[in-house]
């Protein structure tokens, strides 16, 4: 561990925030056309310490009277595990919910994919875990550019989602004895993450299914299905609503509400290459973006280190294999540069375990963040295998050898079948070749405390917020994060939004502000259909081109020349894209092309953005590794002295400008100290 030192965002017993932010000024940026703009607080009542923060927010949120509830119109965006819960709770508490997804039912959202675990500190297993352990990891994890005091919520809020999953339905690995079982995940050294095998997202997302499925049944929520959101209604500088478009007929409608959730998912197909499902997207929380609600530290993206490697140029997506497979499986290369031998008869002496090599304490399992750069530096300094010699090997070998190959079948079966179909390997057999690749955003729309948006009214939730991971997740806190949200804090901060507003009628859908957001969307459809340049092209064209940009100058390590490149390439793709698109079908009726359009648009943009937030934040900090800005065993080196702060982006007022906001992140009882996992 590092040790901590008297800095002024490390709290000291007479902080008081009001005045810290008053005295906080944000650096200048080195990037062209962005201003830098006002200083922002989180909205935590810091008349208490971040620990106590959020108990004494439920011990004073305003309460809604249960015969008041079905007065108030909540619209929640997602049934992934933030949205179906949060859809869920709010339903059984009277609330009148309306749901929305693109998806035909509710439980295909991304979150199923989700195979490795979720994290609680409430394991049975005499490791020492505890609450303040889980806060710390996450804090530090996350390369102390989180909030605090949401982390405290993360870890006292996870034992509930364990004992609640449970009740609702999720079957969790158990011990022999009956207890449940755990195992541990990168960037800690206890064993506090829950799994039901390697199925862990599937079993809570069909739980949480089933849950809501029972308030729909009940007439507390009703669905729409194949509802994509194509903006936001704002009105006076309040979200009002939703307008949609139904994916197989075409139709657009608005929906308006008291309060607004999107619980879109993560925004990581932006790579075009990435582990999501293909449908998950960006363009909910680019809309909001444009209407005003501030985008969080855009480029955060957390490189999975155990991807599976490209394999040929026409690939559409990559596949994860869960980091699980780090608690029995070794990392390595040969020593030899372009070794071409059979991995199986490699003796053990021309091997490179170059994580056990460099990380004794944590060996194979520190922090994605630190496995994908160590695995790409592996890879760029010439010693990757495979094909395109873009991998490294995970070896189950020794393990089996160790435990037999029953117990690792047991614990691994289904994603060791994955691997074969994917692949053509036996992983029983010879060792298994991954590769850093996109996995996860932790940057998202900025929200408060209590996760609300830079717009009031409009919530945000799950992997389209920021919130909790800082700059690096830690693996099995995202499925948590999404569940403590939609379970344990919406419940409690939408209504504590909605109590003063009893009385309001619900917003009108007729209102100006709505035929607005109707108009924008139409003539945005209408501009994206007409496009007839002289070199038309389908937007999966300009979306491979982005993606290709973005690894290579937003990727696993970042250089001041590729990022600017970037910006530019991506300016002149979005021009190509603005000219030449070419959209096949109408607009009424089921078009995957159109849709695909308006999602590669949003990705334009977003990407430019992306390149423009990882240019201006001048430091390295987790998962932004910046070559510029290394310590001298070459780990990212934060700049606490001038960006301890989260990036919250405006949009400019002319294209190609942007206004950055700063929110000072300040620490208590877990203080700024250099992440050190050897
Ligand atoms: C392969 C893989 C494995 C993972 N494994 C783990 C793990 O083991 N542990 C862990 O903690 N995390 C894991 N993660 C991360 C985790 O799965 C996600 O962060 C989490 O499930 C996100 O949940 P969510 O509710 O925010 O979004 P999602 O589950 O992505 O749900 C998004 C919802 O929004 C809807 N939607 C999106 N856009 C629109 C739109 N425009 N209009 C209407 N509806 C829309 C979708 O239909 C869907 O219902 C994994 C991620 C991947 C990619």
């Amino acid at each position: 561990m590092g040790t901590s030192k008297p800095h002024p965002h490390n709290q000291t017993a007479d902080f008081n925030y009001d005045e810290a932010l008053a005295a906080f000024s944000a650096p200048q940026s080195s990037v062209d056309g962005v201003a830098v703009g006002k200083v922002i607080g989180d909205n935590a009542p810091h008349e208490v310490g971040q620990q106590e923060q959020w108990q004494y927010d439920k011990e004073h949120f305003k309460l809604v009277s249960p015969l008041n509830r079905a007065k108030f119109r909540i619209l929640i965006v997602g049934t992934g595990l933030a949205g179906g819960a949060a859809a869920a709770a709010l339903g059984e508490l009277g609330y009148d919910v309306k749901v929305f997804t693109y998806h035909d039912s509710p439980r295909r959202a991304h979150s199923i994919a989700a195979q490795g675990g979720v994290n609680s500190s409430r394991s049975k297993k005499l490791d020492n875990d505890s609450t303040y352990n889980h806060t710390k990891d996450t804090v530090k994890g996350g390369d102390y550019r989180c909030r605090e005091n949401d982390c405290w919520r993360l870890a006292m809020e996870s034992g509930k989602v364990i004992d609640h999953m449970n009740a609702i339905g999720a079957p969790f690995s158990r011990e022999y004895g009956g207890t449940l079982a755990t195992r541990s995940f990168g960037g800690v050294q206890v064993s506090r993450t829950f799994y039901t095998r390697g199925q862990t997202g599937q079993q809570l997302q069909l739980a949480t299914t089933s849950a809501l499925y029972r308030q729909i049944g009940a007439g507390n929520v009703e669905i729409f299905t194949h509802s994509d959101v194509q903006d936001i209604i704002v009105e006076d500088g309040v979200c009002k609503g939703i307008v949609t478009r139904n994916i197989i007929t075409g139709e657009l409608s608005t929906h308006t509400g008291h309060a607004t959730v999107l619980a879109t998912g993560g925004y990581g197909n932006v790579y075009h290459m990435s582990t999501l499902a293909k449908n998950s997207n960006a363009s909910a929380i680019m809309r909001a973006y444009e209407q005003g609600a501030y985008m969080a530290s855009p480029s955060f993206v957390q490189f999975h280190p155990t991807g599976l490697p490209v394999n040929s140029d026409w690939q559409s997506k990559t596949i994860l294999m869960s980091e699980s497979l780090r608690n029995d499986g070794r990392i390595w290369t040969p020593k030899k540069k372009d070794d071409q031998r059979d991995p199986m008869t490699i003796p053990e002496d021309e091997r490179d375990y170059f994580l056990e090599r460099r990380y004794p304490a944590f060996g194979n399992l520190v922090p994605r963040d630190i496995a994908s750069r160590a695995n790409a530096q592996q890879i760029n300094a010439g010693y990757g295998v495979g094909p395109k010699k873009n991998s490294v090997y995970l070896d189950l070998t020794h393990a089996i050898k160790n435990l037999g190959e029953d117990v690792i079948r047991e614990r691994y079966s289904n994603l060791i079948q994955m691997y074969e179909e994917a692949i053509g390997d036996d992983a029983y057999k010879t060792p298994m070749r991954i590769a850093p690749t996109c996995h996860y955003t932790m940057g998202g729309l900025w929200t408060d405390f209590h996760e609300m948006t830079s717009i009031p009214g409009l919530f945000c939730s799950g992997e389209s917020s920021w919130m909790y991971h800082g700059a690096n997740r830690l693996g099995a806190n995202s499925l948590l994060s999404s569940s403590v949200e939609g379970w344990f804090t919406l419940p409690f901060t939408v209504p504590n939004y909605l109590a003063p507003l009893l009385g309001q009628e619900a917003p009108d859908a007729e209102s100006q502000a709505a035929k607005d957001a109707l108009k924008r969307t139409e003539d945005r459809i209408e501009k994206i259909l007409n496009i007839r340049g002289p070199n038309p092209h389908g937007a999966e064209y300009y979306h491979r081109q982005l993606g290709e940009i973005l690894y290579r100058c937003c990727g696993v390590a970042r250089t001041v020349e590729d990022m600017q490149q970037g910006i530019d390439e991506i300016r002149k793709v979005r021009a190509d894209f603005w000219e030449n698109v070419f959209v096949p079908g109408g607009k009424d009726e089921m078009n995957q092309q159109l849709e695909n359009a308006i999602r590669v648009a949003d990705y334009l943009d977003l990407g430019e953005l992306m390149c423009v937030d990882a240019l201006d934040r001048d430091e390295s900090c987790g998962a932004h590794y910046r070559e510029d800005h290394l310590d001298e065993d070459g780990e990212a080196e934060r700049n606490d002295d001038e960006w301890c702060f989260v990036s919250a982006w405006e949009p400019g007022d002319k294209p190609e400008t942007f206004i950055r906001h700063s929110e000072p992140l300040y620490f208590d009882r877990i203080p700024l100290m250099t992440r050190n996992y050897k």
